[in-house]
């Protein structure tokens, strides 16, 4: 089974001249869930993994899935004002602009290893704030792995000091 097979491009989503990686079609599909997340499971191999952290929104769907395999807790990280208890903000730069992630502050201890997990990896700007956040609450990135890179945007030049799989490589 190829998951590329279930991925759908759509040209010119959500603005003019990007090329949207829409992921409904592997969700839509048990079969082809079932083997993403196997796939993403042995990206992780035998590494020891207490908390799986998951960007919104489609960085939920297989984040959760991997934590249940993994036997670790799972921790979203959020757009700014969704998360209820006390928070750490993390800005990062968009194309235009800036934007701001949220993590709740009691989601990951010191010392804890940690798995994070995208959809895309495009510029790799999102990833990044992600992994400040953890870091800044002490958490140790085991691996940042994604269903998809867009090997063009360079988003792994930001991620250099970590380990960073991807299923598949556009
Ligand atoms: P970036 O911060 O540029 O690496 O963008 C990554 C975030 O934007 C991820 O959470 C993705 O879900 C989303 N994203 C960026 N580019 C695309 C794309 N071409 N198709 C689908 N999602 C994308």
């Amino acid at each position: 089974m190829k998951i590329e097979n279930y991925i759908r491009d759509i040209q010119d989503f959500p603005k003019e001249g990007i090329g949207f990686k829409d992921i409904t079609p592997l969700l839509n599909d048990a079969l082809a869930m079932e083997e993403a997340t196997k796939q993403l499971l042995d990206l992780v191999g035998n590494k020891k993994v207490d908390r799986v952290v998951g960007m919104e929104s489609r960085g939920f769907f297989f984040a959760t899935l991997l934590a249940k395999e993994l036997h670790a807790g799972f921790v979203p990280v959020r757009k700014p004002g969704k998360l209820p208890f006390d928070t750490l903000a993390q800005e990062y730069q968009l194309e235009y602009g800036m934007d701001v992630l949220e993590i709740h502050a009691d989601a990951i201890k010191p010392g804890e290893k940690v798995l994070i997990h995208d959809d895309v990896l495009a510029t790799g700007g999102t990833a990044e704030a992600v992994c400040k956040l953890v870091e800044r609450l002490g958490g140790e990135i085991v691996q940042v792995n994604f269903l998809m890179e867009l090997s063009f945007l360079h988003g792994r030049d930001k991620l250099a000091s970590y380990e960073v799989k991807s299923l598949l490589t556009y």
